[in-house]
């Protein structure tokens, strides 16, 4: 398959290789956004969200909260972002799910994103279309 990751995990590209186990792995991401930045991932190849079974994302998110205490402590802040970029449109550009972790620091200049504000018959509309596809 052509997957980075997975070229990764099968030991054909280099990575800086923070956790393994079984079922999951961690290593750097190559082009960090503040030092530290690391990924978290299963070894199989599931896309994204929706395709990945509930079973091994509840393994993957208890390895994010673990490896996070471990990366706060080794790079020394206190706040840390989790991303899970979901589609090309929401800016994942490698397909096999992973978790980012990004230590964060005061005055770090990665500005949080601008909030809408919307009327309150679209919120309510949008949270009534919502609730009604939850299964
Ligand atoms: P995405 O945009 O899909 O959520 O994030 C993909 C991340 O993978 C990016 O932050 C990018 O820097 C990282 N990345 C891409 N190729 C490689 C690679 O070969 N090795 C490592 N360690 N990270 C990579
Ligand atoms: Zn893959």
């Amino acid at each position: 398959m052509d997957c980075i990751f997975c070229k990764i995990i099968e030991g054909e590209l280099p990575s800086y290789k923070i956790y393994e186990d079984k079922r999951i792995i961690s290593f750097l991401d190559i082009n960090p956004i503040n030092k530290g930045h690391l990924l978290v991932l299963p070894k199989e190849h599931h896309r994204n969200l929706a395709d990945t079974p509930p079973d091994l994302l509840k393994e993957l998110i208890d390895k994010v909260q673990k490896l996070s205490r471990a990366l706060t402590e080794a790079v020394g802040v206190k706040g840390f972002n989790v991303i899970l970029n979901n589609g090309k449109v929401a800016g994942q550009m490698v397909e096999h799910i992973h978790f980012h972790l990004i230590p964060r620091a005061e005055n770090d200049n990665l500005h949080p994103w601008p909030g809408k504000t919307l009327t309150s018959e679209e919120m309510q509309r949008t949270a009534e279309n919502i609730k009604k596809l939850i299964g």
